[in-house]
């Protein structure tokens, strides 16, 4: 028997990214559809579902991996919802709750981050491990971690972006996260590369000193997740990890932070099985809602 067809959300702040797919080699139809007003937005999802079932076929499920905050608690009253987001209009606005009605099917949520996990983690960068991370390095930095094979939830979802991290003694950027200046993300995401030299980080040459910082930033986000929640593996995706040489530089400046402390298996060598791009690329959240949404429809 042939999976079931779902309907997926990647939902992004200025886009979002439709499709009803069984998995990697059967994506049905996929819609760009960008984000405007909530219900101008969800009206326009609705549409496009109506449309694909027509077309391609009933789905069994829907599963949005999303942009937040946002509440992924099944057990909550506003599950489904977005929560203190600053987008315009977005706060407190039920958004799986009229679509999943409209398709009359079950649904998941999650963030977009812990959906791309799980879907590395069922065919990509992850297959076959039971304890994975992700970190999205783009505008802002977002993370997940799976252990025993399930993403960890908690009071909310991780918001391991806006970690504390030591300073570099070259780094006199005052930081840009609004909440915190200095948090990861305020200095390691791209917005702050950008910020910070005055131009974006693909137009930075490899051995501009903005590398060297990068690199020990996201090497102690790394060294965090390993002291707490450890995983076998940690994928670095999102538009600044497209800078391709900072991988070797990571798992070199990773190795110095560790400094022989923890010796398992995965962390010996130069670590090019420990750090590792994503494997599904850009469609990493599409297929991790479709992995999602069959563990609704086992
Ligand atoms: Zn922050």
């Amino acid at each position: 028997m042939s999976a079931p067809l779902i309907a997926t959300i990647e939902a992004g702040g200025t886009k979002m990214v439709a499709a009803l797919t069984s998995g990697p080699a059967d994506i049905r139809v996929r819609e760009r559809i960008a984000t405007t007003t909530p219900s101008e937005t969800i009206e326009a999802l609705i549409s496009f579902f109506k449309g694909a079932a027509a077309e391609h076929g009933a789905p069994a499920a829907l599963a949005i991996g999303t942009f937040g905050p946002a509440d992924i608690d099944p057990a909550s009253a506003t599950y489904g919802h977005i929560t203190s987001t600053p987008k315009p209009g977005w706060a407190d606005i039920d958004f799986l709750g009229p679509i999943k009605e409209a398709l009359g099917v079950p649904a998941i949520f999650e963030t977009d981050v812990n959906a791309a996990l799980f879907g590395e983690a069922r065919w990509g960068a992850a297959a076959g491990l039971k304890n994975a991370a992700y970190f999205t390095i783009g505008t802002g930095i977002g993370g997940a971690v799976m252990i025993g094979g399930q993403l960890i939830h908690g009071m909310g979802h991780s918001e391991m972006g806006h970690m504390r991290i030591s300073r570099h003694p070259e780094d006199s950027f005052a930081g840009s996260c609004s909440f915190h200046g200095d948090c990861l993300e305020g200095l390691a995401s791209g917005s702050a590369i950008e910020a910070r030299w005055g131009k974006p980080a693909e137009k930075l040459p490899a051995d501009h000193l903005a590398w060297k910082i990068e690199t020990d930033y996201l090497a102690q986000a790394c060294l965090n997740l390993l002291t707490i929640a450890p995983p076998e593996r940690i994928i670095l995706g999102g538009g600044v990890m497209h800078q391709a040489h900072l991988f070797p530089m990571i798992r070199a400046r990773l190795k110095e932070h560790l400094n022989g402390y923890l010796s398992h298996a995965p962390l010996k060598g130069n670590l090019s099985d420990f750090i590792v791009p994503p494997f599904l690329g850009d469609n990493a959240g599409l297929l991790g809602c479709v992995a999602l949404a069959h563990t609704l429809t086992r």
